[in-house]
C-alpha cells in the first residue's frame, strides 16, 4: 500500500538573514569572505512578501553571520515579522547590548519559539554571559526555550565541563556542538574524544547535543517541510545538499522558489541540520518531546 504523507506540524524555515558579523571566531565554519553581506530594504520587503504567502505557520529561524550586527534586522525584519502569522527563533551570539535585546522581545512577543545564545569564549567572559543570560531570560515566557550553545572547540575541552556546569547552575540549558569543518565532523584526538563524550553523552539525541549522525536511507521532509534560505534567497531543502550544490528550490525573491510535493530518501552521511530530527521529519526517528528543540545545528552565531 503506497504511503500516506501526513504533513509534520511543525514547518521550519532557516534562514541566513545576513552574512555580516561583529565577531571573528577563529573557528568560524563560515570563511571570512562569506561572512559579509546583508539584504538591501527592498530585498527585506520581497523576503516578507515571501513568508507571508506561506500556507499555515511556519517556525522561521534566524542565524548569520550575527542577525543584530546587521541594523536592518531590527529595523525592518524584525518587526516586519512581528506582523506575520509565523513563529520566530534566533541564533545569536548574543552580543546586542541588553537594551536591544529587550526591544526584541517587545517586538516579537508570543512569536518568541527559540532564542540561542552562542557562548563565544574568546571574545566574552564566562561569568558575565551567564549573568546577561539570567536577566534575558527571566524576559522570556517559559514557553520560550532558551539555550546556550556552545562549540567544543579543540583544544579547550577539558575546560568545558566547569563552563557547562556553570551555565547548568544559573538554571539554563547547555547545548554543546562538536566541531564540524567543510567535509563533516573534526576528529578529536583520543583524550579530548573522550572528554567530548563526557560533554554529549555517548549516544545523545538531535535534541541534547549536535553531533551530525547520518539518516541516510530514510525519508526526510526537507525541501517539502523544512528548507534554508541564504542572504541572498537562494533556498536549498537542507545544509547538506546546499554543501553538496543539490537541492536547489530556486529563489524566494525572484518568485521561482518551489517547494517538494512530500518526503525524498535522504541520500548523505552527515545531518548537522537537527531541525528535521528534533521534529520528527525524518522517517523512524523517534517522535520528539514537544517544546523547542536547540537550534543547535551550526556554529556560527
Ligand atoms: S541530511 Fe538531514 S536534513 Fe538533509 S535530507 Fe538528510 S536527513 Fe534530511
Ligand atoms: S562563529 Fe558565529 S560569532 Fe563567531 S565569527 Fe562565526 S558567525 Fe561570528
Amino acid at each position: 500500500m503506497a504511503k500516506v504523507n501526513i504533513m509534520p506540524p511543525r514547518p521550519t524555515i532557516e534562514w541566513q538573514t545576513n552574512g555580516v558579523c561583529n565577531y571573528d571566531c577563529s573557528y568560524c565554519i563560515q570563511s571570512r569572505r562569506y561572512r559579509q553581506g546583508h539584504p538591501s530594504d527592498a530585498d527585506i520587503e520581497r523576503f516578507l512578501a515571501f513568508f507571508a504567502t506561506l500556507p499555515g505557520v511556519w517556525e522561521i529561524k534566524m542565524s548569520g553571520g550575527e542577525p543584530f550586527a546587521f541594523r536592518g534586522f531590527m529595523q525592518h525584519i524584525v518587526p516586519g515579522l512581528a506582523a506575520l502569522p509565523h513563529r520566530v527563533s534566533v541564533l545569536t551570539n548574543f552580543s546586542a547590548p541588553l537594551t536591544v535585546l529587550r526591544r526584541f522581545v517587545d517586538l516579537v512577543g508570543d512569536k518568541l519559539e527559540v532564542f540561542s545564545a552562542s557562548l563565544h569564549r574568546e571574545y566574552v567572559d564566562v561569568a558575565d554571559f551567564i549573568a546577561k543570560a539570567v536577566t534575558f531570560r527571566g524576559w522570556l515566557r517559559p514557553e520560550t526555550a532558551f539555550v546556550v550553545n556552545n562549540v567544543l572547540v579543540p583544544g579547550t575541552v577539558s575546560e568545558l565541563a566547569a563552563v557547562r556546569a556553570a551555565v547548568e547552575a544559573a538554571g539554563l540549558r547547555y547545548f554543546p556542538q562538536v566541531m564540524k569543518t567543510k567535509h563533516g565532523v573534526y576528529e578529536y584526538d583520543a583524550v579530548e574524544a573522550a572528554l567530548v563524550r563526557a560533554l554529549t553523552g555517548a549516544h545523545p539525541t538531535a535534541r541534547e547535543a549536535n553531533i551530525a549522525p547520518s539518516y541516510r536511507g530514510r525519508r526526510c521532509w526537507a525541501g517539502a517541510a523544512y528548507f534554508v534560505i541564504d542572504q541572498f534567497g537562494y533556498a536549498f531543502s537542507c545544509r547538506t545538499a546546499k554543501r553538496f550544490g543539490e537541492g536547489y528550490l530556486g529563489n524566494v525573491l525572484d518568485g521561482s522558489f518551489r517547494l517538494k510535493a512530500g518526503p525524498e530518501v535522504c541520500p548523505y552521511d552527515i545531518c548537522p541540520c537537527t531541525v528535521p530530527a528534533n521534529r520528527g521529519m525524518i522517517e523512524g526517528l523517534a517522535t520528539p518531546e514537544s517544546g523547542g528543540d536547540a537550534h543547535g545545528d551550526r556554529h556560527t552565531g
